[in-house]
């Protein structure tokens, strides 16, 4: 374990006391890179069987160091898990039964790549207790996933969410991106209401991010392609606001949207700044005011010897993270609890000074208070960055 980390092992078992963790694996592998992707993710699969068999003795010594912790939300992302064999499967779900305390379990998803899954897998998976599935959409049709360097197609991606049904996976989530270049509103509409269709519980909404070197942005830059203005993209998220919901997926953060009682409890544990334990090459983890990140690069990271970014956050900090994720729910926060935290560190005047401007953006129609409740409104939701810039 980092050194780093070992001499704060008191202060976090410390706060592990209190509350459950949430534990995230990373699974850095895809059969081939999308050209939009700035993921730490490698197609070398050579490097597979060693990070898995070290992503299972990382479970084993975390959970040793952590006084076998109570977890209520497990987390298997990527890159790709679906590329998982069903042995590795098997080993790293057995590695965290034996390391934590699962109990309290409330939910274990797994991200899946409808390229890569099939019902053998899938029913395996869901033996092993894994109960929900998110599945890698992003659009259906051919041409835009072909623009993306997605491996599959839009049949696929259909087949692999009647796949996952048939499979025993009654709680499914698709993410769904808007601002791919060639995209047109009445088309992300279609491909939402189609995957409303198929009966999942969750939809992730994702604007393409291409804020690194990657195919896609080399294609835009060289003027081969052309993304959507932001008032488009604007336009596209407004309506997806207002189909949705008529499709019976409530919107319950900035980018999720869900049927009743299907919100993604791993994620809500983000937002609400609640504690969670990530193991795997560029995982990200934080428990109480200690964040840290885990090296990216393979095989620096099976090898042990991968850097960490470690930060303890400071009172101020800590407190500001509260409305900067907070916000991003559409349940938002209840600011009375905030103040009395501010005012127990000494910190209300920063607290005052949000305050005065959410109460102004309230009187823009981009907050909501409700007694000593604010949220943002369904605005403030589509220009969110410019507000919770306010807190970093
Ligand atoms: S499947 Fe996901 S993680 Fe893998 S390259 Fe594509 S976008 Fe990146």
């Amino acid at each position: 374990m980092n050194p780093e980390l070992e001499r704060r092992l008191p202060a976090l078992r410390r706060a592990l006391q209190a509350e459950p963790l949430g534990l995230y694996l990373h699974v850095p592998f895809c059969l081939d890179r999308c050209t939009y992707c700035s993921f730490a993710t490698t197609r070398d699969r050579s490097l597979q069987p060693e990070t898995a068999r070290r992503l299972a003795e990382e479970v084993a010594e975390w959970g040793r160091a952590l006084g076998r912790p109570a977890v209520d939300t497990l987390y298997l992302g990527g890159g790709t898990p679906s590329l998982l064999t069903v042995a590795e499967l098997e080993r790293l779900t057995l590695a965290m039964r034996e390391a934590f305390d699962l109990s309290p379990l409330q939910e274990a998803t797994l991200e899946a790549n409808p390229g890569t899954v099939d019902r053998a897998w899938l029913e395996r998976a869901r033996g092993l207790g894994w109960d929900r599935i998110s599945l890698g959409v992003q659009a259906l049709d051919d041409t835009l996933l072909a623009r993306l360097g997605r491996i599959h197609g839009a049949d696929q991606a259909l087949e692999a969410l009647a796949l996952a049904e048939r499979a025993g996976f009654q709680r499914r989530s698709a993410d769904l991106m808007v601002g791919i270049p060639g995209q047109s509103l009445s088309k992300v509409l279609a491909d939402a209401r189609a995957l409303v269709a198929t009966g999942l519980e969750h939809l992730s909404i994702y604007l393409l991010d291409l804020d690194k070197a990657c195919p896609l942005r080399a294609d835009i830059d060289a003027g081969r392609l052309t993304l959507p203005s932001e008032d488009e993209v604007a336009d596209v998220f407004e309506a997806l606001q207002e189909e949705l919901p008529r499709l019976g997926l409530q919107p319950y953060e900035i980018s999720n949207y869900a049927r009743p009682g299907a919100e993604s409890r791993h994620n809500n544990r983000y937002w609400e700044r609640r504690p969670y334990l990530g193991l795997g090459p560029s995982a990200a983890s934080q428990i109480g005011d200690f964040r840290w990140t885990e090296g990216s690069v393979l095989p620096a990271w099976a090898e042990g010897r991968a850097e960490l970014d470690f930060q303890e956050l400071d009172p101020a900090e800590a407190l500001a993270e509260i409305p900067l994720l907070g916000l991003r729910l559409h349940r938002g926060l209840d600011w009375g609890v905030l103040r009395a935290r501010a005012e127990a560190l000494n910190l209300r005047p920063l607290c005052d000074a949000w305050e005065a401007r959410l109460r102004a953006l309230a009187g823009e129609g981009l907050a909501i208070w409700e007694a000593d409740r604010v949220h943002l409104s369904s605005r403030g939701m589509l220009v969110s960055n410019g507000i919770l810039g306010m807190f970093t």
